[in-house]
């Protein structure tokens, strides 16, 4: 099957958040199980090609590209991802790809008056790339809002080109609380029909034209990246308006758990750790730990347990009822260690923590890809207090590093972390980790101190880290799930 996986983030070259990963990784899976993938995303300033090895892709050449009435020199340049021969197309329009943020950083997404237009002109620089290369995908794959447009695009704009007749779609919902939701200038920017444009019409919400409502209704399949989550997001409490559309579309929707890149993350062979460990070789954690305090300056207690979080500072993840609920997690004999960055109110809680609590509490506010792995390898447990997690990677990651998740049971997180039911005589002895249902401050305290309480007996403690330990998260099983969805996508198309 000929792949074209289209997406605003791939990591290594330029992440955000999980959308990186999974770009990063699945199309490398699909590839092991014999397919031709083509992944395509955005040349934004912000990447680094230092590593990598960069070609122009001269049978393309330079295509203009009209959005908003003007006319774009778009160029396509190609690497690969490392570690695979799968190939990495980068989209090249300085004009709208360079971008910085106001403290002059290079920035992927923007808050630009133009945002719309730059995943305007992506989308369609990747289907003129494709007419320009002749190669002709049986399916592509879009992801999140920032592709949402593509399938429309292709069935209209540019269905005057029967090339392109044949080429199915598949639309990922990442995340449905980033919709890309514009005004309805946005259909002259784009040349998208006036008369696709009405209430409640394909492409419509709330007066506004909506990307993502764009990307369900027009592609033949679509699918979010956790069963949990694909079942929570045709109700009200978290479809964010968009339940109905998914209903509308029940039969060709799926819930697909995400993997993830175990060349990348796995405490074995994991580079960026001081000490490789396995589940027979847990002393390793221990001295990752000891590395970790001591890399954020925390002094070194032996019987204290470490809670790591790695996260972006939003409400989503869970930071408002972190907030409410802290002076009693600060009573727990914990030490924290905390890495991410957002929205200011969270910034500054932890600042304030930090100075109150300077031996129990480290903060790293920013991108640091080597600390997550510490963090990770480092930490006995890890919390994700979520409002909604579409699928999570962090609690993947810590079950198989031997860190106990901490979670609050929605989307993937009650996919993958099974509670530890220390009241049981039946002798289930499976739970992975600790998770409450309400989302609230006193729910996410009992759990930690659940945690905290399991922790001090040493062999629970094990069973439950190894519980995780054994858990196969890799991409192979979830490839095989979208390899069926892209099938049936075909099937439709073709009839
Ligand atoms: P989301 O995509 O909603 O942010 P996920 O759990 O699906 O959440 O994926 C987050 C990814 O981003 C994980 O790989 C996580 O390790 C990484 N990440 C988040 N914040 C940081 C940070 N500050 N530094 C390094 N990696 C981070």
């Amino acid at each position: 099957m000929n792949i074209a996986f289209v997406s605003s983030e791939a990591f290594p070259f330029a992440k955000v958040g999980g959308l990186g990963d999974i770009t990063g990784a699945l199309p490398k899976a699909l590839d092991k199980l014999g397919h031709k993938v083509k992944v395509f995303i955005p040349k934004y300033s912000l990447i680094n090609f230092n590593n990598h090895k960069l070609e122009y892709v001269a049978e393309v050449g330079e295509m203009p590209i009209r959005v908003n009435g003007k006319s774009y020199v778009t160029r396509l340049f190609k690497s690969y991802l490392p570690g695979s021969f799968v190939d990495i197309y980068f989209v090249d329009c300085p004009h709208f790809f360079h971008r910085k943020d106001h403290t002059g950083n290079d920035v992927i997404y923007t808050n630009h008056q133009d945002e719309d237009e730059r995943y305007v002109l992506f989308s369609k620089a990747v289907i003129e790339a494709i007419q320009r290369m002749k190669w002709l995908p049986d399916i592509i794959n879009c992801n999140d809002w920032q592709t949402g447009l593509l399938p429309l695009l292709l069935r209209d704009n540019y269905s005057w080109d029967r090339f392109l007749d044949p080429v199915a779609t598949a639309f990922s919902i990442h995340n449905i609380g980033y919709q890309g939701r514009f005004p309805k200038s946005l259909m002259l920017k784009a040349e998208i029909r006036a008369e696709l444009f009405y209430p409640n019409s394909p492409i419509e919400i709330m007066g506004t034209v909506c990307f993502m409502k764009a990307g369900l209704m027009y592609s033949d399949v679509i699918n979010t990246v956790s069963p949990t989550y694909a079942a929570e997001i045709m109700t009200s409490d978290y479809g964010e308006g968009l339940e109905g559309v998914l209903s509308y579309r029940v039969n060709d929707f799926y819930g697909i758990l995400n993997g993830i890149d175990t060349e990348v993350w796995n405490p074995e062979t994991d580079k960026m750790i001081p000490v490789n460990y396995n589940i027979n070789s847990l002393e390793g954690k221990y001295e990752n730990k000891k590395h970790l305090l001591n890399s954020m300056n925390l002094p070194h207690y032996k019987n204290t347990p470490v809670i790591g979080m790695i996260s972006r500072m939003v409400g989503q993840k869970g930071f408002d009822i972190f907030a409410e609920s802290v002076y009693d997690l600060m009573r727990l004999p914990v030490q924290w260690v905390i890495l991410g960055s957002g929205e200011d109110r969270y910034e500054n809680l932890f600042r304030s923590l930090q100075q109150m609590f300077p031996d129990r509490i480290a903060t790293w506010f920013g991108k640091n890809e080597q600390l997550a792995h510490l963090i990770e390898a480092g930490s006995d447990m890890f919390l994700m207090p979520s409002l909604y997690e579409p699928c999570g990677l962090n609690q993947m990651y810590s079950l198989i590093y031997g860190t106990v998740p901490i979670v609050r049971k929605t989307g993937g997180l009650a996919d993958t972390v099974k509670d530890w039911d220390e009241y049981s005589y039946r002798g289930d002895f499976s739970g992975n980790g600790f998770s409450f249902y309400d989302y609230s401050a006193f729910a996410l305290f009992k759990s930690v101190e659940r945690a905290v309480n399991a922790f001090y007996n040493h062999d629970v403690w094990i069973q439950i880290v190894k519980n995780g330990m054994i858990s196969d998260f890799s991409w192979e099983n979830s490839a095989q799930t979208y390899l069926k969805m892209y099938e049936s996508a075909i099937n439709k198309r073709r009839g």
